[in-house]
């Protein structure tokens, strides 16, 4: 009797942990979805730019928990993108082993060795020191780490990279090295403010052609964001990283 009315009570009390449940499920379709989208945008720009080679997309994992990365793993993501070496080291060991992992975010030298048995190709290489590095950590522990040079093609302040002018220098030592493979570019071009940022897009893909045709082992340009995949994707990018557009809005500000 007691435990007929505790039960009956019961069901009309609001369970916390399915409404829980519940908001965890509309995450996962929400990922669910904009990965579908995405997928077929990259399809779009690709058909609109005729191109018939490959664009790799890439999950920027930044803020994420590691269960939501899995999750667009199960999807189909294959390429995890990382941008802070204290936030990867903790959530690594979780991660679905069928991703490749490459970092992307700004690195200092003396954090390399704590990321090259994990990743398998560095975006944001801006300075010789860093080249150096990588490529001697690489070889203590026996791989070839494919490296990007970033390049600030918006010439801005803020961001890291290397200026044009100063490119050449770079490729030419890294193409000296043996552990650390050069194998393209990455930029993030500054946002369209009164739209027209298409000629930081046209830049990148000049460039990138034109080291192309002048060194053999030149075939990776990183380039394109949740706000302009599908832009850089007209301009000759073969890996975007994406991170809201996938996996919603970040909750707290980045470091
Ligand atoms: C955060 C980040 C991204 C993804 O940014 P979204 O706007 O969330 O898609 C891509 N590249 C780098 C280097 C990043 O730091």
């Amino acid at each position: 009797m007691t435990e007929k009315s505790f039960s009956s009570n019961n069901e009309e009390l609001p369970d916390t942990n399915t409404a829980k449940a519940g908001a965890a499920d509309a995450d996962f379709i929400g990922i669910a979805e904009s990965y579908k989208r995405i997928v077929e945008n990259i399809e779009k720009a690709m058909l609109r730019a005729g191109r018939t080679d490959k664009v790799r997309l890439m999950a920027v994992t930044k803020t994420v928990p590691y269960e939501k990365v899995n999750f667009a793993a199960s999807l189909g993501v294959n390429l995890l993108g990382e941008n802070r070496v204290q936030e990867f080291l903790g959530k690594y060991d979780f991660y679905d082993k069928n991703c490749e992992i490459h970092f992307i975010g700004g690195l200092q030298s003396n954090k390399v060795k704590y990321i090259t048995d994990k990743v398998s190709m560095i975006h944001s290489v801006d300075n010789i020191k860093l080249a150096t590095e990588i490529d001697k950590r690489a070889l203590a522990v026996g791989k070839v780490i494919d490296i990007l040079i970033e390049v600030n093609i918006g010439r801005e302040e803020s961001k890291g990279g290397v200026l044009r002018e100063e490119l050449d220098e770079l490729v030419s030592f890294c193409f000296s090295l043996s552990g650390a493979r050069l194998r393209g570019f990455m930029a993030i071009p500054p946002p369209a403010l009164n739209g027209g940022n298409e000629k930081y897009f046209e830049l990148m893909e000049r460039i990138y052609c034109d080291y192309r045709l002048k060194y053999g082992g030149i075939d990776t340009l990183s380039m394109g964001m949740s706000r302009d995949y599908e832009q850089a994707v007209l301009y000759g990018s073969n890996i975007v990283r994406v991170g809201s557009a996938l996996f919603g809005k970040r909750k707290y500000k980045e470091a």
